[in-house]
């Protein structure tokens, strides 16, 4: 009950800087004749939480991920793994077919014309072949320092490739999970890197707190210098069915077929869970993206859902990752939406490949604001639909982005909670041997 209370409490607070936050957005816009730079002035105590979250993501993988493979043994590892990517892949593709099933039922482009419908912006210059060597390549750094601030290797294109920020997130995991295990094996020489690492975590963890404490402040500016960014509010009539749409995917993955496979598995209620998550889902929506949520969402795990540290540590860096349902769900979606728009009729052939093509593009999307949208490049051109047509749907990617990094947040805690139930036997067999290693220290 207690429990329940503090995490009221939390998401109260937020809830409150959240709608004063988007009242404050609208009476300056509506009231005052801001520039773009008096506007970027506004919305600065944002950009500082942005900034400070960002800041953490490096020490926060790097520690949590080696600590959380060192302290497990190579076979242990192997099996959490095995369960959480079977978890990831079999959720992704839940979410990919609940967005075909919604699109195709719906319609939201059949009624209207692609002209109707302004395109915007530049298309990305990029091939799928391209996309997915880079993937592979991002896996491999040739160089541990520069993997921590690289740009991109296609050229012309940013995000593609799983890069958070300007950080190759995929190759740090790969050498994180294979560094982890080499320092496991090490036995006693091993320890001394095992606690540098373990503190250098803890240490991470207690600078989130500080940062948390700030929150409610950065989300009130970061959510009214957005809404006063916004100018075209028509858009969202026009694009309407297809909005909604993704939303209510979005809506009954969350709501039904995640809880539903959480108790399945776990047994207990789904909803206290997502209550537990609050504070990380409102982040997500504040700031879409998943990396720099991961602060956050390591919090609410360990501390309101109690989830155990060696799963977290393993689960949630490579989840945000490349775990990512309402990313896949919308990318199904709007390809299909585009199909329609340009009266284009796909067969069943052209759906599997959509559907193949966004579990893939979700994956290799980085946890990053607006990353679907680019990796959406490689399923239009999979079914011979012009890459441009991705500019048909900017204009309300930026609304969109936010709910699916939510559930994107979601579906990684949800399967922290069920590798956690089902490693149980695992961990209480660690529990047991580290306790008789205790007892006889020689
Ligand atoms: N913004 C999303 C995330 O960080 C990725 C996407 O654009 O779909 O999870």
């Amino acid at each position: 009950m207690h429990f329940i209370k503090g995490i009221g409490n939390q998401f109260d607070v937020l809830s409150v800087f959240l709608s004063a936050g988007i009242a404050l957005g609208v009476l300056v816009r509506d009231y005052t004749s801001l520039s773009q730079l008096e506007k970027q002035y506004f919305g600065f105590p944002g950009e500082i939480l942005m900034r400070m979250l960002k800041l953490v993501i490096l020490p926060l993988i790097v520690s949590s991920m080696i600590t959380g493979v060192a302290a497990l043994d190579s076979e242990v590892s192997g099996r959490i793994g095995l369960r959480a990517v079977v978890y990831y892949l079999s959720t992704t593709i839940i979410a990919v077919i609940l967005g075909i099933v919604l699109v195709t039922t719906i319609k939201p482009g059949v009624s209207q014309s692609a002209d109707n419908i302004e395109r915007a912006g530049s298309t990305p210059n990029v091939s799928t072949v391209d996309t997915l060597l880079d993937l592979v390549r991002n896996m491999f750094p040739e160089n541990l320092v520069q993997a921590c601030f690289q740009q991109n290797l296609t050229k012309d294109y940013k995000i593609v490739g799983s890069y958070s920020d300007g950080i190759n997130v995929l190759g740090l995991i790969v050498f994180c999970v294979t560094f982890g295990l080499v320092i496991g094996k090490m036995g006693e020489r091993g320890r001394i890197l095992l606690e540098f690492f373990d503190a250098l975590n803890e240490a991470t963890m207690r600078l989130v707190q500080i940062i948390m404490c700030y929150m409610p402040v950065g989300i009130l500016f970061l959510i009214a210098a957005k809404i006063m960014e916004v100018d075209d509010w028509e858009i969202f009539r026009k694009m309407g069915l297809y909005m909604v749409t993704v939303l209510s995917g979005l809506a009954i993955h969350s709501v039904i077929f995640l809880p539903l496979i959480y108790f399945v598995f776990v047994r207990k209620n789904p909803f206290t869970f997502t209550l537990g998550m609050a504070q990380a889902l409102l982040t997500a929506l504040m700031i879409s993206s998943s990396s720099a949520t991961l602060p956050v969402t390591f919090r609410c795990a360990e501390e309101n859902n109690r989830i155990d540290k060696r799963i977290t540590r393993f689960v949630l860096p490579v989840g945000a990752t490349i775990n990512m349902d309402g990313t896949a769900l919308y990318e199904a979606v709007a390809s299909i939406f585009i199909a329609q728009l340009n009266n284009y009729d796909l067969d069943a052939g052209q759906i599997v490949t959509i559907s193949i093509t966004a579990t893939v593009a979700s994956i290799g999307a980085a946890g990053v604001p607006n990353a679907g949208l680019v990796t959406m490049v490689i399923v239009l051109t999979a079914v011979g639909l012009p890459a441009s047509d991705v500019t048909l749907i900017v204009a309300v990617d930026w609304l969109l982005d936010r709910f699916r990094t939510m559930i994107n947040v979601l579906g990684d805690a949800y399967g922290a909670g069920i590798v956690q139930k089902l490693s149980k036997r695992e961990l209480e067999r660690m529990d047991l041997i580290s306790d008789v290693d205790a007892a006889n220290p020689f």
